[in-house]
């Protein structure tokens, strides 16, 4: 069994120093699946770039182990190779790169086999439904929302990592491909023991990706953890509705962007 541990993680963001996550904690084992939870702007994407090593975040403080070995300060690359995968909210498009290269040179940057990878990649593809023809053109590369989706869920099928984290995997999917991804991200958790922390706004992911915790981000904290009743009861109350009930009402100011110094020229 595999540990993924967030303690105290804290960053600002390159460009302009604002201060977005703020002491995050999070453990998460392998086969669980955790779902975070939090209004725009809570720094959930923050924290998914800043666990895979994106330089426009600068860690300014805590830790992310892996099974006890830290992964801060690692290249991404090498964090991929120690089992961490990330679906990114907005993937980008790679024109004139295949899927079939761009996992080849995935695997064998992460000292892995490519044997039987186009066998891999074809029953996966069909098991998603994803058409022979997405297979052909550039990764990403005028794809819809959904189609972007399902090509995320296929990289993380064949890449098989130990931990994946899923930002907003949900967002532009029509209700069968919904189905077909959380179907497929539950059966890893299942089969292969993948951890799973999923981030969305929807708690209709999460009826078909059954989460074993809930957390809310707020500010740059998990203010709130829970069973999956915590979900159900944001539903009702929205964030607004759980900060007063929690009282954390002023501890979640949105991070705070130093004041532009060309805003104003004074002439
Ligand atoms: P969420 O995913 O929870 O909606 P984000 O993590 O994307 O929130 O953003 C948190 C805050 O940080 C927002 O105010 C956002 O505008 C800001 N932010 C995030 N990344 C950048 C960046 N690269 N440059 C400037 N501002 C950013
Ligand atoms: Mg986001």
């Amino acid at each position: 069994m595999s540990t993924l541990k967030v303690a105290g993680l804290r960053a600002t963001i390159a460009a302009n120093g604002a201060d977005v996550l703020r002491g995050v904690d999070l453990e998460i084992n392998s086969g669980e699946v955790h779902a975070l939870m939090g209004p725009n702007g809570s720094g959930k994407s923050t924290l998914s770039h800043t666990l895979m090593g994106s330089a426009e975040y600068e860690v300014q403080g805590g830790s992310v182990t892996l099974d006890g070995e830290e992964l801060l300060g690692l290249p991404t690359y090498q964090r991929a190779a120690r089992g961490l995968f990330v679906a990114m909210q907005y993937p980008v498009e790679i024109p004139g790169v295949r899927l079939a290269d761009f996992l080849e040179a995935a695997l064998t940057g992460a000292g892995r086999s490519t044997d039987d990878l186009d066998a891999r990649l074809a029953a996966e593809a069909e098991r998603l439904g994803v058409a022979d023809r997405f297979l052909r053109r550039g990764v990403n590369v005028e794809f819809s929302g959904g189609e972007q989706k399902r090509l995320e869920t296929l990289q993380l099928a064949v890449l098989a990592p130990k931990f994946a984290i899923l930002d907003e995997i949900d967002s532009g999917l029509d209700v069968d491909a919904l189905r077909d991804v959380s179907r497929r991200v539950e059966a890893m958790t299942q089969e292969r023991g993948l951890g799973v922390l999923a981030i969305t706004h929807y708690a209709r992911l999460l009826t078909e990706l059954r989460p074993d915790r809930v957390h809310v981000l707020m500010g740059g904290r998990v203010v709130a953890s829970g069973g999956p009743e915590l979900a159900e009861q944001l539903e009702r109350t929205g964030y607004e509705g759980l900060a007063a009930e929690l009282g954390v009402e002023e501890t979640i100011a949105p991070a705070s962007v130093p004041d532009d110094p060309f805003a104003d020229p004074g002439f």
